[in-house]
């Protein structure tokens, strides 16, 4: 009899006690350093998707703004261009500095994906991203959609009816289910979202009132995906949002480092190696925080480094990474429960690319606590007033833990004056279209705890 790889990996780690992995089995605070990290320089001919490719996605996004803009007037401002506020947080790092014991980073910024519109979290960016590219390869191959067309033709009678023939299924934790089922419902597609035990119920009875079909599952996101995708396998015109295995979903999420690139030179804010920008993205399955991560090294190179974050009971990328083994071991097969607080990042498997593409990319992975997750989000709350959702500040303690073991961090980041001379930016994931009363409960399970 055969042992499968993960268990062959997994008695050699044993064998040679493997720190890492002990620190994981026992659901511990840990930060990772990738090994495999390499000058941009050398990689950047190696990837399997390109600046071109990114370049294709936000000339699309630019195309769909006018249909946004007609459907959703709340995007008039943007011209139908969903992007969210990059603010500097000095009170926040004064705040969060204080109650970790650590130095002031002299600059803190946060992303605030949060306050993305139509759906609230950085899910409109690859989410909706896979449906306007579905729905526009659809108008296309029907013949629907002439060159130089104003795109704000998608909300018209015969686009509808075209997509009424046709369905999106997803499976979901619940913000992309959200995500897509949003957009996929107001372009007229029949929708189907099947959600893990973690989701939210207002999150299931607000795709409900948009006639949105939710499936519930007692088990977690990787059934839920498996299950969606075998149903969507066996309808005719049905498209998977396929979360664990889209490159659609990762080129969405992409274009936000151009958007990110130019709000940074509105600011004044330089990124270069001595003044490197340090992200600290809240990872679940991967695709969000690896196709922002991406985008970011495709503009700012070796001047930006990359930080996933994960829950200690849901370490999927750190363990497919640092084994080596990406999507083809779970956090179960550690023993772990895969049971947390932030829902958006309850995920036991990586995607079955994402981390592939990372390695040669991503600076490193910690994780926290979910108790340490509450704790963060009164803390921004009381410092800045921010709306965050407990995946949502996963990031923000990242400058307190690379300054705690800054000895083991690449070269570049080794060396200089981390709080002084660093840009560090929390990447904040979603949190606005939480309603109030669950809002409420989740920063007094934080301020308990401060
Ligand atoms: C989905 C999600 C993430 C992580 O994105 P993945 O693509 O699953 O890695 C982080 N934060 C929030 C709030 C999310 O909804």
């Amino acid at each position: 009899m055969t042992d499968s790889p993960e268990q062959r990996w997994l008695a050699d780690a044993a064998a040679r006690q493997d720190v890492q992995l002990e620190r994981l089995r026992e659901a511990r605070e840990t930060l990772w350093i990738n090994p495999l990290r390499q000058a941009f320089a050398e990689v950047r001919n190696t990837l399997p998707l390109g600046p071109a490719d990114i370049e294709d996605a936000s000339q699309r996004l630019q195309r769909f703004a006018a249909y946004l803009r007609t459907v959703y007037p709340q995007t008039a401002a943007s011209d139908g261009i969903i992007e969210s506020p990059l603010r500097c947080i000095p009170q926040g790092a004064r705040t969060l500095a204080q109650w970790l014991g650590t130095e002031v980073p002299q600059h803190l910024w946060i992303k605030c994906d949060s306050e993305l519109p139509i759906s609230g979290s950085i899910k409109a960016r690859g989410g909706f991203y896979e449906v306007l590219l579905h729905a526009e390869r659809l108008a296309l191959e029907h013949g629907l959609l002439q060159p130089g067309e104003d795109y704000a033709c998608f909300a018209s009678p015969p686009f509808r009816a075209l997509f009424a023939e046709h369905a999106i299924m997803v499976g979901s934790t619940g913000n992309l289910g959200l995500s897509i089922g949003i957009l996929s419902a107001q372009l007229g597609f029949r929708v189907t979202v099947h959600m893990s035990a973690d989701a939210r119920e207002w999150k299931k009875a607000l795709l409900r009132s948009k006639g949105v079909t939710v499936i519930e599952y007692a088990s977690d996101y990787s059934v839920a995906v498996t299950q969606g995708r075998a149903e969507a396998a066996n309808l005719p015109r049905c498209h998977f949002v396929d979360d664990e295995d889209s490159s659609a979903l990762f080129l969405g999420y992409a274009v936000a480092a151009q958007r990110l690139q130019a709000q940074f030179q509105v600011q004044g804010v330089t990124v270069d190696a001595a003044h490197p920008l340090i992200v600290y993205l809240p990872c679940g399955v991967g695709g969000g925080p690896g196709g922002v991560a991406f985008g970011l090294k495709q503009v700012f190179g070796d001047a930006v480094h990359c930080f996933f974050v994960e829950p200690t009971h849901s370490p999927c990328m750190l363990l497919g990474m640092h084994s080596g083994l990406h999507n083809g071991i779970s956090v179960q097969d550690i023993g772990l429960d895969n049971l947390t607080c932030a829902d958006g990042l309850a995920v036991g498997r990586a995607s079955a690319f994402v981390g592939k593409v990372m390695e040669p990319l991503l600076d490193g992975i910690y994780t926290v606590r979910d108790e340490h997750l509450f704790a963060c989000l009164a803390q921004l709350r009381d410092s800045e007033s921010l709306a965050l959702e407990p995946s949502a500040v996963a990031g923000a303690s990242g400058f307190a833990r690379l300054l705690a073991q800054q000895a083991e961090l690449p070269t570049e980041l080794a060396s200089i004056d981390l709080m002084r001379d660093a840009t560090h930016l929390i990447w904040a994931t979603g949190g606005s279209m939480v309603p109030e009363a669950e809002r409420q409960a989740y920063y007094a399970q934080g301020k308990a705890l401060l």
